[in-house]
């Protein structure tokens, strides 16, 4: 396929994460932090995925500079890449509309913090994680670059591995009991499997 509508499509991938998310970072803004479990670690691999999801994407998709770490894929595998768009978007929205305040891009509890059992997260524990793993294998089927395209892969992969265990450890300190039976009856990322 045209290199060019994949790079589009990639973007307005970005785009649309982003309005799906602004609404939410404008208003919890306001939120009072009661538990902050943010470290100087969590901030840079932050910051390492959206490096590897964003700026890195961005540089391949504006400038030739990474063009020497392209390769070719069949059209199949990059028409699979951007189904797999469907249930990123889907799911990040879903994730976010149903966190509602409760979300931050960081380890922290707010005032007044309610444990979210329902919508999307009476299934798995974390849809949020699932949109972005579906996302960054995703984006090397699309930007076929190693560099641009498996950046995300690297950069959320760290974060993600790094930031679960923590997360869940922080809701238990918070919750106590209702986290430890919402534990038992949902799987992380997938329902029923893993
Ligand atoms: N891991 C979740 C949420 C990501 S946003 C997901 O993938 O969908 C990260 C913040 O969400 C955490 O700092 C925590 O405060 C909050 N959070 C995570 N799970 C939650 C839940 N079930 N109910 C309420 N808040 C939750």
């Amino acid at each position: 396929m045209n290199p060019i509508i994949l790079k589009v499509a990639f973007v307005l991938l970005y785009v649309a994460t982003s309005i799906i998310r602004s609404p939410h970072a404008k208003r919890n803004k306001q939120n009072i932090i009661t538990l902050d479990k943010k470290t100087p670690l969590e901030k840079g691999l932050l910051a390492g995925a959206f490096l590897g999801m964003g700026i890195i994407p961005l540089v391949y998709v504006l400038t030739p500079f990474l063009n020497f770490a392209n390769y070719e894929l069949p059209m199949g595998l990059q028409i699979l890449g951007l189904i797999l768009f469907i249930p990123t978007l889907w799911l990040f929205y879903r994730s976010h509309k149903d966190l509602g305040q409760n979300w931050s891009v960081s380890l922290e509890v707010r005032e007044s913090h309610t444990l979210i059992t329902n919508g999307i997260y009476k299934h798995i524990r974390h849809p949020m994680y699932t949109s972005i793993w579906l996302w960054v294998i995703a984006q090397p089927l699309v930007l076929n670059n190693y560099i641009a395209g498996f950046g995300g892969l690297i950069g959320f992969g760290l974060l993600y591995f790094l930031r679960v265990g923590q997360e869940e450890k922080m809701m238990l300190q918070e919750f106590g009991e209702a986290y430890e039976a919402y534990k038992q009856k949902t799987k992380r990322l997938v329902p029923g499997l893993f």
